[in-house]
């Protein structure tokens, strides 16, 4: 990201579009945002060059919301998306970008659906429809979607679209669309065909590519660590325990997750502060020389907070949302390696930003190594070095221990028991808060998967493809997986897929990771990686689903139905992490 990096005030939204970007905390536009919110505001059509992780769905979403009319209740705006997670995720931006709109409504509308819920929506009214192609064509055909209002469209995902086989569909719904619409394309490649849609039914579009130019230093060690199954948080505390680190930055992607973050971080006692652009400067500042002293290991930043900063002692950087594009990246994991050191960068990846990953690498031309988390066992060995190293400290400080010596002769006299038996107790009582042999419910981690071929794709009911989650309902429990409960179930008009995204979203759960769902009257069950932990299970219950909280608990089996005791915790269930007692790694 460079310096001339605009404000959202500066680009022309609407002021309920500015007021929900302050309160979901984003700092600045994202520089795909900051080329396509001025020109879409215009009303020009745009070609935008952009993958998953951008920051394109604000790109349109927000410049299209600041023209909203409200009053208007036929469709206003249609986002074709490929696959139903995408519609889902896409309406779900808007809702949250338009939720100082009062009155708004966007519906998502996608194959494998319900038919009938999604007709009482549509004719309730809509301002905004997402949805995949087929299901768009079928509703146009029935009458049941007018959008002889329509005022713009946008084509998210447009290679995907055109790999799962959808784009004459597409084109289809182009022509069923009023001409004097305004038509954002987004795409992350640009093939001949999408070209071609470009340029037969776009209008002088403004083409829009992030070029950056970029290089990262070799003495910085890249790795990848793909999410799944575990959160974020998890991984990260895992890796903070085996890590060698000296001092860290941790990158996140807005204001209100550098707060979260370091907050969480000190509650399990590592000496982390948040930095951000809405700290004044002397408080920004006095962080940094803190980092900088050793008062301080972890500082928790977005990209503008910690943009220049040279603190040699930050060994490693932790990229904990992915950058928005290869520049951003190199700036970020730059503030490591300073002055001729070495230094290790370590990039989460969600399954859905891998391709991101790859414009990373390719752009620097560099690979970055695919990373495992660390296992039980090698927390295990990391807790105890750090133990015996406390021990060695004692005698190495010549601390005076003849008080303890008689105190412990006596009491192995008195008692008739082994020094080494009582050393044993101490040692035990020692590590109770925080224990030695540390044992995790691994899920198995993933690489990156090739993408889908058309064979692997199914057909659903309506002779559609579906995308890759089609199979999960088939699936029987898998091992490392743990059923739950939702309380929401047929009567709520719940579709599994509502389910699969709702959890995805909200717990980091990647939606192939989202085991058997099945559907009662009043409850659904659902089956989720084991070893979730208190805090993604307290996230989870917050959810909303069809705007019924899921109230989430672990099912105790078959016995499930009707009626059953809800609000068990699962078994993996935690309990909140004390600040590490007896033994800490940090310097706080
Ligand atoms: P997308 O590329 O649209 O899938 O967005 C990827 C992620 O970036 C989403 O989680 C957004 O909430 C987040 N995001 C989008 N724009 C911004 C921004 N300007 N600042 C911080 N986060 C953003």
């Amino acid at each position: 990201m460079s310096s001339d990096t605009p404000l959202f005030s500066e680009l022309g939204l609407s002021a309920p579009v500015l007021k929900a970007i302050q309160s979901v905390g984003y700092e600045t536009p994202s520089p795909i945002q900051a080329a396509a919110i001025p020109v879409l505001l215009e009303g020009r059509d745009i070609v935008g060059m952009a993958q998953t992780g951008t920051g394109k769905t604000a790109a349109f979403a927000l410049p299209l919301l600041s023209h909203l009319d409200v009053k208007q209740k036929s469709p206003q705006i249609l986002v074709l998306a490929p696959t139903r997670e995408l519609a889902i995720q896409v309406a779900e931006a808007f809702h949250r970008y338009a939720s100082d709109i009062p009155g708004f409504h966007v519906l998502p509308i996608y194959g494998g659906q319900d038919m009938r819920g999604q007709l009482r929506g549509l004719s309730r009214g809509a301002h905004v429809v997402v949805g995949t192609p087929g299901r768009i064509m079928d509703h146009l055909r029935r009458g049941s979607l007018d959008l002889s209002h329509l005022k713009s469209l946008v084509l998210d995902e447009a290679d995907e679209m055109l790999r799962m086989g959808f784009i004459d569909d597409v084109e289809w719904i182009l022509e069923h669309t009023p001409k004097e619409r305004q038509t954002a394309l987004f795409s992350a490649t640009m093939p001949k065909q999408i070209r071609h849609v470009a340029s037969s039914y776009l209008n002088n579009p403004q083409e829009i590519k992030i070029a950056s130019t970029t290089t990262t230093g070799d003495n910085i060690e890249q790795v990848y660590w793909m999410v799944s199954g575990t959160n974020k948080l998890d991984a990260l505390t895992r890796i903070l325990e085996v890590e060698e680190f000296d001092g860290m930055i941790i990158f996140v992607r807005t204001k209100n997750a550098t707060v979260e973050l370091a907050e969480r971080l000190e509650a399990r006692g590592y000496s982390a502060a948040a930095l951000n652009g809405d700290m004044n400067q002397q408080v920004r500042e006095r962080t940094i020389d803190r980092l900088k002293d050793g008062k301080l290991d972890i500082v928790i930043a977005t990209d503008v907070a910690a943009r220049g900063i040279d603190v040699e002692r930050v060994s490693h950087v932790v990229n904990y949302d992915i950058p928005y594009d290869a520049e951003a990246y190199v700036h970020r994991i730059g503030r490591t390696g300073r002055a001729g050191r070495s230094g290790k960068a370590i990039l989460f990846v969600a399954p859905r930003e891998k391709r991101l990953l790859y414009v990373i690498e390719k752009t620097t031309r560099q690979p970055i190594k695919h990373m495992e988390l660390p296992s039980g066992a090698t927390v295990t060995a990391a807790r105890i070095d750090q133990f015996k190293q406390q021990i060695t400290e004692v005698f190495e400080q010549k601390v005076d221990l003849t008080f303890f010596n008689d105190l412990l002769a006596a009491y192995s006299h008195d008692n008739d028991l082994a020094p080494e038996d009582i050393a044993s107790a101490l040692a035990y009582l020692v590590q109770k808060e925080r224990p030695l042999q540390v044992k995790f419910a691994d899920v198995k981690q993933d690489k990156p998967k090739r993408d889908m071929t058309r064979k692997e794709r199914t057909r659903d009911r309506d002779g559609r493809r579906e995308g890759p989650s089609a199979p999960r309902r088939e699936r029987e429990m898998g091992e490392n997986m743990q059923r739950y409960r939702i309380e929401v179930g047929r009567k709520h008009e719940v579709r599994p897929g509502d389910i699969v995204g709702a959890i995805a979203n909200e717990a980091g759960i990647d939606s192939q990771h989202i085991g058997h769902i099945k559907l009662f009257d009043d409850f659904t069950t659902v089956d989720l990686p084991s070893g979730m932990s208190n805090e993604q299970f307290q996230q989870l219950k917050r959810v909303r689903v069809r705007n019924q909280p899921m109230n989430i608990s672990l099912d105790s089996g078959p016995a499930s139905g009707p009626g059953k005791p809800a609000g068990k915790k699962p078994a993996g269930f935690k309990p909140k992490h004390k600040k590490p007692g007896g033994f800490k790694r940090d310097k706080s």
